[in-house]
C-alpha cells in the first residue's frame, strides 16, 4: 500500500514537472517578446528608410540652393546690362530681355520645386521623430516583458528544481524492480498508473476484473490487463 502511494505521488509530482516545463517553454510566445521584437525591427527599417530619404532631399536643396543662386546672380547682371545705358543697340537689349525672362521662368519653376522638396522634407522630418516616439515607447515595452520574463521563468525554474528534488526523494523510498517497471510503463505511454472508476481502467477504459480489484484493495501491486499500467485505488491519487 505504502508503495502504491508513493507511485502515485511520484506521477502526480511528474505531471507537475511536466506541466511547469511545458510552461517555460511557452512563456516567451505567451509575452509576445518574439513578435515585439520582430516589430521593433520593422519600425526601425522604416525609419531607417525615412532618414536616407531626408538626406537625399537634403543634399538635393543644398545643390538647388546654388543653382537659384546662379540663376539670380545671371539676372542680375542682364538687369545691370540693361539698365545701365551702356548698351544701345536695340537688338542686343531685346535679346536680353528675352533672355532676362526666359531665366526667371527657369528660376520660378525651379523655385516652385524647390518649395515642394522643402515640404517634403517637413513631411519626413516630423515622420522620423514620430517613428522615433514610438519606437522608443516599444522599446520601453519589451524591457518590461523582458523583465517580466525573467522574474517568470526564474519562479518555473524554482518550481522545476523542486520538483526534481522531490522525484529523486519519493524514488528512494521505492523498491527498484517496481520504480523500473513503472518508469517502463510511463516512458512507453506518457503515464504511469490508472485508477479504475467504476470497475473501468480510467486510461485505457477497458474493464478491470473484480479479481484484479479484489487484490488491489488488499494492496497488492497489479496491472490493468489492457494497457498494463500499474492500479491505484482513487484514495491514493
Ligand atoms: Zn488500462
Amino acid at each position: 500500500m505504502e508503495q502504491l502511494n508513493l507511485l502515485s505521488s511520484l506521477e502526480t509530482h511528474h505531471e507537475l514537472l511536466k506541466s511547469y516545463e511545458k510552461e517555460l517553454i511557452e512563456l516567451e510566445n505567451k509575452l509576445k517578446i518574439r513578435d515585439l521584437e520582430k516589430r521593433i525591427m520593422a519600425i526601425e527599417e522604416k525609419l531607417e528608410k525615412a532618414k536616407i530619404k531626408r538626406d537625399e532631399i537634403r543634399k538635393s536643396l543644398k545643390s538647388r540652393n546654388n543653382i537659384l543662386v546662379e540663376y539670380n546672380y545671371r539676372i542680375e547682371e542682364i538687369e545691370k546690362t540693361l539698365y545701365n545705358g551702356q548698351t544701345t543697340d536695340i537688338k542686343q537689349l531685346e535679346y536680353l530681355s528675352r533672355e532676362k525672362d526666359r531665366l526667371k521662368e527657369i528660376l520660378s519653376n525651379k523655385e516652385t520645386e524647390t518649395l515642394t522638396l522643402m515640404d517634403e522634407m517637413e513631411f519626413l522630418e516630423k515622420e522620423i521623430l514620430e517613428i522615433e516616439d514610438f519606437l522608443q515607447k516599444y522599446k520601453e515595452m519589451i524591457i518590461k516583458q523582458k523583465r517580466k520574463y525573467k522574474i517568470l521563468e526564474q519562479k518555473l525554474k524554482e518550481k522545476i528544481e523542486d520538483e526534481k528534488k522531490e522525484i529523486l526523494s519519493i524514488e528512494d523510498n521505492i523498491n527498484k524492480a517496481l520504480l523500473e517497471k513503472y518508469y517502463a510503463i510511463r516512458n512507453s505511454k506518457g503515464s504511469g498508473i490508472s485508477v479504475p472508476q467504476n470497475g473501468v481502467c480510467n486510461r485505457c477504459y477497458m474493464i478491470v476484473p473484480m479479481i484484479l480489484l479484489d487484490r488491489l484493495n488488499k494492496g497488492e501491486v497489479v496491472f490493468c490487463e489492457n494497457c498494463g499500467r500499474i492500479l491505484c485505488k482513487e484514495t491514493q491519487i
